[in-house]
């Protein structure tokens, strides 16, 4: 089977060293293997990604050594591909909306004297779980903004968790524990995906077989497996690798200045600066 591996930044920022691991480790999983390597634009978030990010993604990643095939998937070029599984997931009663503002939720969680959280925050207290249909047109006909949740109790019936598993390269099957995301936004109003949906579906439609990101986002995987599960999607294999830190030991992030890769451009390092400092002394 061929290898595809896929780089998936969202341009709300420059690309840092971090960026640059992930990107060629991804790279290189497929291109030692004589597969192919995906880049992606998740550019679901209009306010804050920007068209000079995405330019200067394309002129850091090639700079670098790498290249992709075309044409590049952007997101926000492709709602209605997310609007249809939702409507899958409505079908099967999976979602409800929730006309809930943070403000409420946050004194309802004060309310309950209980506050569990999740790994994208506090879990939802499932107020408007309970909303009779009637109740739901009103809140629709009022216009009122709304988020679409999944009933994470109805999907873990559902798919029947305790056979859910998850490769990990080289560590083996993990066995899938997405109930810790609570019943987790999959879209809103105005943006009709979350991360979680339109990652894990454009994945599955662009025919990736491993997924190379960072260990902050292995949690995120138990969610992917169940949506993958509930949505009929191919599951691929996973690699999450270690995040890189700054001499401090601070993860790098988009803000730290200093180590994005046009800054380091701008400032004498070459390609093979950055690819003995990530690691990779060899060329690809
Ligand atoms: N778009 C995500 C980010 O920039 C990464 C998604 C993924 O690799 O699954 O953090």
């Amino acid at each position: 089977m061929t290898i595809v591996t896929r780089f998936a930044p969202s341009p709300t920022g420059y690309l840092h060293v971090g960026h640059a691991y992930s990107a060629s480790l991804a790279y290189q999983k497929a291109k030692g293997a004589g597969g192919r390597f995906i880049l992606r634009m998740e550019d679901i978030d209009g306010t804050r990604c920007r068209a000079e990010f995405e330019d200067a993604i394309f002129e850091d990643l090639a700079w670098i050594g790498l290249e992709w095939e075309q044409p590049v998937r952007r997101q926000s070029e492709h709602l209605d591909d997310y609007a249809a599984v939702l409507e899958r997931l409505f079908a099967q009663e999976l979602i409800y909306p929730c006309f809930c503002t943070r403000k409420e939720i946050a004194a309802e969680i004060a309310r309950s004297h209980s506050a569990p959280h999740g790994p994208d925050g506090p879990l939802y207290p499932g107020t408007c779980k309970e909303l009779s249909a009637d109740e739901r047109e009103a809140n629709f006909s009022k216009g009122l903004p709304y988020a679409l949740r999944l009933d994470m109790s109805k999907a873990l019936d559902k798919a029947d968790v305790s056979s859910l598993y998850f490769e990990e390269l080289d560590k083996g099957f993990i066995q899938c524990d997405p109930e810790r995301f609570g019943d987790v936004v999959l879209a809103r109003k105005e943006t009709p995906t979350s991360y979680h949906l339109a990652v894990t579906l454009d994945d599955a439609l662009q025919g990736v077989s491993l997924v190379v990101r960072g260990q902050d986002l292995f949690e995120a995987t138990h969610l992917h497996r169940l949506l993958q599960h509930l949505l009929a999607l191919p599951t691929p294999k996973y690699l999450h690798h270690g995040l890189v830190s700054d001499i401090k030991g601070r993860r790098l992030a988009k803000r730290d200045k200093s180590a994005t890769l046009k800054d380091m451009r701008e400032n004498g390092y070459s390609p093979e600066d950055i690819r003995k400092l990530i690691g990779f002394s060899v060329k690809y």
